[in-house]
């Protein structure tokens, strides 16, 4: 977090680190928020490793391939990041519908379209999966002693 990232932290909240046993949607106790990781040099691996894509779209060449700042994950209030085929979007508990209007929107259908599993957690309990132009909610079994959560059915 800082550097690149400016002013955002968002990661650090919105995100669960198995390593420290954060949840997601609470403030990891090591961040400076708006500022940056306290522990930067010993943070946990999976911090680390970690680039939202508004963090990857930075290093494009061509400015109108990143990211615009008002898509930022501190102004968005969503987290979208993502590896192959799947993409994983996480929304402040503060604004859940964020990930439903405007760019965001806009930018998840894209990415559904172009045949990426989109997840989303709105950050107040409900996981949803965009497809085909709509979302359907999931079901979510708990947490195991990692934190780790999976998709177990859809609701009817
Ligand atoms: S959410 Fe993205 S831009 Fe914000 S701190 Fe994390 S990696 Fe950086
Ligand atoms: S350990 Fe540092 S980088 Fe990782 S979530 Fe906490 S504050 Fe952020």
């Amino acid at each position: 977090m800082a550097g690149k990232c400016g002013g955002c932290t968002m990661c650090c909240k919105l995100l669960g680190i198995s390593e420290l046993k954060k949840p997601s949607g609470a403030w990891c106790a090591l961040c400076v928020i708006a500022h940056g990781c306290s522990q930067y040099d010993t943070r946990p691996t999976s911090c680390k490793i970690f680039e939202c894509f508004w963090l990857t779209s930075q290093a494009n060449v061509e400015e109108a391939a990143r990211m615009p700042l008002r898509l930022r994950p501190d102004k968005s209030k969503v987290v979208i990041s993502g590896d192959g085929d799947s993409v994983t979007v996480h929304c402040d508990p503060s604004q859940s519908g964020a990930w439903q209007r405007g760019a965001v929107a806009a930018i998840l259908k894209a990415l559904a379209n172009g045949g990426k599993d989109v997840v989303v957690n709105n950050g107040i309990g409900q996981h949803f999966l965009v497809k085909d132009g709509r979302a359907v909610e999931l079901v979510i079994s708990a947490p195991d002693g990692s934190g780790v959560q999976k998709v177990i059915g859809f609701k009817t």
